[in-house]
């Protein structure tokens, strides 16, 4: 019989994907409404390792169940690492209005001063007390505009190696991204634990 993995999250893309992920594994993934999980924790750590585990235990402890969270940002050198944890709370509206300030916090800054990264951490709790927990990033440039309007968030400003997230279909950026990263650790780890 499937094991079950909760994933703290409302998001169906992140719940598609990490069922894509673990794809032909005893692990059937379910979302926390369907397990039944009233409420979420509040993302008040000060890393994104603690925000996921935060997310994770309080979805574990809710439901009984093996939980899975993730937590990312976009951390932006020439901001001293900003807007990291407070990505999605960087500025008040839409992902255009964080874009926005993003680029005029940046200004003239030169394009080689311009380098950033996307951090993933995901982590797992068990039931038993266990926890897995990794971390995926993607190295890029915030661009001086948008390029393209794919994706979500501050992708059409992130260049990578592969060209602007903005640009990139799912499945490229599924290749390399911070999130598709950690999500392969995180599934080589689990594979470690059902060896046990
Ligand atoms: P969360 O971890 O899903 O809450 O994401 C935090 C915030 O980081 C999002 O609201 C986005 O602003 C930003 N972010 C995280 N991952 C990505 C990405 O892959 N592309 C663009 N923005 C992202």
């Amino acid at each position: 019989m499937k094991k079950v993995l909760v994933l703290a999250s409302r998001n169906k893309a992140k719940l598609e994907e990490l069922r894509r992920i673990l794809e032909g594994m005893d692990w059937e993934v379910i979302s926390a409404e369907a397990a039944g999980v009233q409420g979420e924790a509040e993302e008040n750590g000060e890393t994104f390792e603690e925000n996921a585990f935060l997310k994770a235990e309080y979805v574990c402890k809710a439901s009984g169940l093996a939980a899975v969270a993730d937590d990312s940002g976009l951390c932006v050198d020439a901001l001293g690492g900003r807007p990291g944890v407070y990505s999605a709370r960087y500025a008040e509206g839409s992902d255009d209005d964080r874009i926005d300030k993003l680029l005029s916090e940046l200004g003239e800054v030169p394009d080689e001063k311009r380098t950033a990264r996307f951090v993933s951490a995901v982590c797992c709790v068990f039931p038993d007390g266990e926890k897995i927990s990794v971390r995926g990033e993607c190295e890029g440039r915030i661009a001086f505009e948008r390029h393209g309007n794919g994706g979500f968030g501050y992708d059409p400003v992130f260049v990578s190696e592969k060209g602007s997230f903005g640009e990139l279909t799912a499945e490229e950026k599924d290749g390399i991204s911070h999130r598709g990263r950690a999500l392969e650790k995180f599934k080589a780890e689990i594979m470690k634990r059902n060896e046990k």
